[in-house]
């Protein structure tokens, strides 16, 4: 499903209304069937990004595409209910929303929201929990007995339970573990290539998405400052630093050997291949 932003702003309004505009006319393209990130310093306007995209706000100004829909302000009678059965958002802390006392009934209230047609949704709350990694044994059980990596999974499983063709993510890393940061990547990464969805991720945990990272936009004061593939946007090590914008320490660190020793290693995504480089050099 294509998604285009065309000099795209938007601004808030009421008593919290800010001098700036939150989205200061953004025109860019999300690639279909690949893992987009959006990275930027707090308050740079990816939230309000990602809630433009399935109209939870309307632009003040320009015009969004997504798929069949445009959204822009004459058009605010869309049929957003169909629009956000094809885009699904899972905020950040999504578990915190939970109030059903099981599994199941978390899974399926969503479902009954969309009045799901489909007859045998007792697979469908199956499959998504096995899309997430867990098996049966969870449908009965309390959410709120469950571990932190646990929950995430759960409530990703809600969204994918109404099988959007476009899921975004909002600091999905946050507040959890190592292993269940690894565990989620793994979820993103069969996300797309194994049911063709396109990810949108929102994060500020470049350590750990820029590994499945396919494409970056960032973000900094509302507008794209640089995009790229993660070859093209981390290499501007300096300019990103300029604008307190992380970059992955491994990158970070090959940066530091070159300034200092004019030592060039190759963009690594895994610390093991990064230690071999530095054993070659150091031969
Ligand atoms: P990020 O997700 O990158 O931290 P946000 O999209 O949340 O950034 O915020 C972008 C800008 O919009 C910030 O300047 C923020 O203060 C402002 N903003 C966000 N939400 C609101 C709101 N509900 N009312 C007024 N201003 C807001
Ligand atoms: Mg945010």
């Amino acid at each position: 499903m294509e998604i285009r932003f065309n000099n795209v702003s938007y601004e808030y309004k009421g008593i919290k209304k800010s001098e700036k505009k939150a989205i200061d006319n953004i025109s860019l393209e999300i690639k279909k069937n690949k893992i987009n990130c959006i990275i930027g310093p707090s308050g740079s306007g990816k939230t309000t990004l990602m809630e433009l995209v399935n109209a939870l706000l309307i632009p003040t100004d320009g015009k969004i595409n997504v798929g069949k829909f445009v959204i822009d302000k004459n058009k605010k009678n869309i049929n957003v209910k169909e629009l956000r059965f094809n885009v699904g958002l899972i905020f950040e802390f999504p578990e915190q929303q939970f109030f059903k006392s099981t599994v199941k009934k978390e899974i399926e209230f969503g479902l009954k929201q969309y009045e799901y047609k489909l007859k045998n949704i007792d697979k469908r709350i199956s499959d998504s929990l096995l899309m997430v990694g867990l098996n049966d044994s969870f449908l009965n059980r309390n959410p709120f007995t469950l571990s932190n990596g646990e929950m995430r999974k759960v409530a990703i499983a809600s969204v994918l339970a109404l099988n959007p063709k476009v899921i975004i993510f909002d600091e999905p890393t946050v507040g959890l573990d190592d292993a269940s940061k690894n565990n989620l990547l793994k979820i993103l990464r069969m996300l797309k290539t194994r049911y063709k969805k396109t990810i949108i991720v929102v994060t500020h945990d470049v350590d750990a998405l820029h590994k499945i990272a396919d494409h970056i936009f960032v973000l900094n004061d509302g507008k794209v400052i640089l995009e790229g593939d993660k070859y093209e946007v981390f290499k501007e090590v300096d300019l990103l630093q300029n604008y307190k914008i992380k970059v992955p320490k491994i990158i970070e660190f090959s940066h530091k050997v070159f300034k200092s020793k004019n030592i060039k290693m190759g963009y690594r995504d895994e610390i093991n291949d990064l230690i071999k480089d530095i054993y070659r050099h150091v031969k």
